[in-house]
């Protein structure tokens, strides 16, 4: 096992947070889930509380944060988009004061720090699939502005601190991923799709469902999350990180009713605005340099994640 480290989860009671914490004990490590529990839960972490590794402070990351750790992962941010148009200014001030504050504490202790930024850096993209050489076509004040030019503004600030103050950063560019842990009321197309699915409602497909994305399994990520983190320190990114098999939304419909034996129906709803019509990461980078490419198949991921939800929904 590598040297045992004390690592800082901000955001760790969240979907993907979660999942990290696990992850980083189970690598023999101790970790300080750091979350105001803005969209994460407490049911997502409570089988951590009280393992001798695991430490949990409630603290919103737009106020400073003095504590003493070994390495830093900043995924505090809502991500979806319900959650994140619920108050956009805090959004915004989530992913710039909480950069800033972050940074700050890296700083302070010379430690390395991981930024959870997103492929809505990319916008609605013009190039296909996306390389992290592409800088974007991002609309700076519809609906979405503020957790896309949020998160852009962050890796600004991740880079700046790097040239600036030698800060050493891994910024991972994260494509949509899904698995256990989803909110099932968050909004997006993986979960809600089961949770229609499961409760016999009509499934919702915006616009013509032709518009496509590449869904990423959980356990994945976070080994592309690890890897990133502990690679030599010339590696800053940004890095895609995400599944390269691309889907249409219809597509992802049938397969969920397939697969759940449900009896639901499509039906259309409007698609909402700037969402993006295609969608598929560029992972070379990340291939070459980490040696990382997901494995699981989105029919392995999607069984695992309707498990979860039955036993959530009691269905
Ligand atoms: P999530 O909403 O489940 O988790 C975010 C966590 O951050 C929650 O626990 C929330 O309570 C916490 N949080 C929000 N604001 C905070 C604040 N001000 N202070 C402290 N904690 C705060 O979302 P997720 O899917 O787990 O996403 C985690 C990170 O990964 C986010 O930064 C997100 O932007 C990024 N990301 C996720 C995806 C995806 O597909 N899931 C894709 C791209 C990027
Ligand atoms: N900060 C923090 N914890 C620390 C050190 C700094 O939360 O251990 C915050 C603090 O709010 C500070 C911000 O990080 O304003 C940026 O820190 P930096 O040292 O870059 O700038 P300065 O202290 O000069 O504002
Ligand atoms: N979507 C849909 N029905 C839903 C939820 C989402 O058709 O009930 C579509 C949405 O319009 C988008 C895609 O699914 O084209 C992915 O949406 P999600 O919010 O999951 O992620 P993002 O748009 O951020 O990629």
């Amino acid at each position: 096992m590598a040297e045992r480290k004390t690592i800082l989860i901000t955001g760790g009671a969240g979907f993907l947070g979660s999942h990290l914490c696990d992850r980083l004990i189970a690598d023999g490590h101790d970790v300080i889930c750091v979350d105001n529990f803005f969209t994460g839960a407490k049911h997502n972490i409570e089988h951590l509380i009280g393992h001798p590794s695991f430490e949990l402070i409630r603290h919103d990351v737009t106020f400073p944060l003095y504590i003493e750790v070994h390495q830093i992962y900043n995924l505090a941010c809502p991500a979806s988009p319900i959650h994140y148009q619920h108050d956009p200014v805090q959004t915004t001030k989530t992913s710039v004061h909480g950069a800033i504050n972050m940074l700050g504490l890296a700083k302070r202790l010379k430690c390395r720090i991981f930024q959870a930024s997103t492929s809505e850096v990319y916008g609605d993209p013009s190039v296909h699939p996306q390389t992290e050489a592409y800088w974007g076509n991002v609309n700076p004040i519809g609906p979405r502005s503020c957790y896309d030019e949020g998160k852009r503004c962050a890796e600004t600030l991740f880079f700046d601190y790097h040239h600036q103050h030698k800060l050493e950063i891994k910024v991972a560019r994260i494509f949509n991923t899904y698995g256990p842990r989803m909110h099932p009321k968050d909004g997006r197309v993986v979960s809600n799709f089961i949770v229609q699915a499961l409760q016999g409602e009509p499934i919702t497909i915006y616009g013509d469902g032709c518009q496509t994305r590449s869904f990423c399994y959980v356990d994945d990520l976070i080994e592309g999350f690890v890897r990133l983190m502990n690679s030599p320190s010339d590696l800053t990114g940004p890095v895609n990180l995400g599944n390269q098999s691309e889907f249409t939304i219809r597509q992802l419909a049938e397969k969920v009713i397939e697969m759940t034996g449900s009896r639901s129906e499509l039906i259309s709803k409007p698609l909402p605005a700037d969402d993006p019509r295609q969608r598929q990461p560029d992972i070379s980078l990340a291939t070459q340099k980490l040696g990382w490419q997901p494995a699981t198949p989105l029919a392995e991921g999607l069984e695992r994640t309707i498990a979860y939800f039955r036993t959530l929904l009691g269905a």
